[in-house]
């Protein structure tokens, strides 16, 4: 089959690699019809995600249909039209159990590295180096899902890959970003970073009852796809100072609740951009902390920080005097995805909200180096690339 492998710092290829087989009993072979590339993949290409290895196959937003399921397998059969979670989820660990399932104490093969870095496993997710499992990843023809009765969904054929795609990752991973703020009536939402997750957090800020949503980004094609279709008001960080300008529209006091969605890798007019690039290009601290240090400082006293921009491991200048003093909760998560895909699936048929709004670049497989290069460098209006497979 062809697959999109990693291989090396900023290089990606579609290359012809073996066909998937079943492992395990209770694994099923997904026939790929659509796939994303996320900002996840980004840190990945990028090599700011350690443990990846040449020729590792990418990919962990996909969905398709069933063509081979083991012999264990009870709720999925060949020909059912599935949309694939990112975190490989085992249903019955402690933590899946109590809805954590990206902390799926079961499903990572390589805990001991993840033990190392976090102090404790998280599960394995597609894709996404071998801290989180090698498991080869759904950029490709076919995908081995492992647990197939716990983490694939099925979906209606009348809705469109299109619509319900981004269930496997960033609409979920939104949402649980604007759930993580607790929003009451009034509330005013603050959200760093107006990628696909940005989108997906400030739609969701609505949803959940927001007064106000503000999005804050420096490429204005972004910005105004969150003033446009989530009704967002924006700040262009490169043509003000985010803390004033979001002061002065709060009455002086800041946004009710934050949400960081830009994470490890993000950029700054500042002076502190060069400080955090160099350190984290000698390896001093793993990423670069602007968006949450920013977001932190912004926040109302009292207020809720909400981390669900990707971090990798150490960072540095972390204003705990801030959190502390100021009384702040901070909460964080890579997404539990199998907690929201049934209820956001039901919203999506229900016509309340349609996620394919953020598709901007549709291609076959084989283009995603291209698809890489367009969403890395944010060229030509990209927002989010679907590959079709
Ligand atoms: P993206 O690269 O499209 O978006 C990031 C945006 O942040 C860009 O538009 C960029 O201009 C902006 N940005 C950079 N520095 C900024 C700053 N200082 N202030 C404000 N904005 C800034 O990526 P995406 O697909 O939207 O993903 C966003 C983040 O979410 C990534 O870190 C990704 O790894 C993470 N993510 C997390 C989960 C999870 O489960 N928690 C799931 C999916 C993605
Ligand atoms: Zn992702
Ligand atoms: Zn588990």
């Amino acid at each position: 089959m062809k697959a999109t492998v990693w291989t090396g710092k900023n290089s990606v290829e579609v290359r012809d690699v073996p066909d998937p087989k079943i492992l395990d009993p209770q694994d099923a072979i997904i026939d790929i019809t659509s796939t994303a590339i996320c900002g996840s993949d980004l840190h990945l290409l990028q090599g700011f995600v350690p443990t990846m290895q040449k020729g590792d196959i990418l990919g962990h937003e996909f969905m398709g249909r069933v063509v081979e399921v083991g012999p264990e397998v009870t709720t999925l059969k060949v020909g059912d039209r599935v949309v694939v979670p990112f975190p490989i989820a085992c249903g019955a660990c402690w933590s899946c159990q109590h809805g954590f399932f990206a902390g799926c104490e079961n499903t990572n093969p390589n805990s001991w590295m993840a033990e190392k870095l976090f102090g404790n496993t998280t599960a394995g997710v597609f894709g996404y180096s071998h801290l989180t499992g090698g498991y080869p990843g759904g950029q490709a023809e076919y995908a081995r899902v492992p647990f197939a009765d716990v983490n694939p969904i099925k979906v209606p054929d009348e809705l469109s890959d299109e619509q319900v795609l981004f269930l496997s990752d960033i609409l979920p991973t939104g949402y649980m970003g604007a759930e993580m703020c607790d929003i009451e009536p009034g509330d005013v939402v603050a959200v760093w970073g107006a990628g696909p997750v940005g989108q997906f957090a400030m739609l969701s800020a609505k949803l959940l009852g927001a007064e106000r949503v503000i999005g804050i980004d420096r490429f204005d094609y972004r910005l105004a796809m969150a003033r446009d279709k989530v009704g967002a008001e924006t700040i262009d960080y490169e043509q003000q100072d985010v803390l004033e300008a979001l002061r002065e529209m709060t009455g002086g006091r800041g946004p009710d609740k934050v949400i960081d969605a830009v994470g490890m890798e993000a950029h700054s007019p500042r002076p502190d951009y060069a400080y955090d690039r160099a350190k984290q290009m000698l390896k001093l601290e793993t990423d670069r902390p602007f968006a949450l240090r920013e977001a932190i400082m912004a926040v109302r006293n009292g207020g809720i920080v909400s981390v669900i921009g990707v971090y990798g491991g150490f960072i540095d200048k972390f204003p705990m005097g801030a959190v502390m003093n100021r009384g702040l909760q901070i909460r964080a998560g890579q997404c539990h995805v199998q907690r929201y895909m049934q209820p956001l699936l039901e919203r999506i048929q229900a016509g309340e909200f349609d996620p394919s709004f953020v598709i901007t670049h549709r291609m076959p497989l084989t283009e995603a180096p291209r698809g890489y290069e367009l969403f890395h460098q944010k060229l030509d209006g990209c927002e989010k690339v679907v590959l079709s497979a």
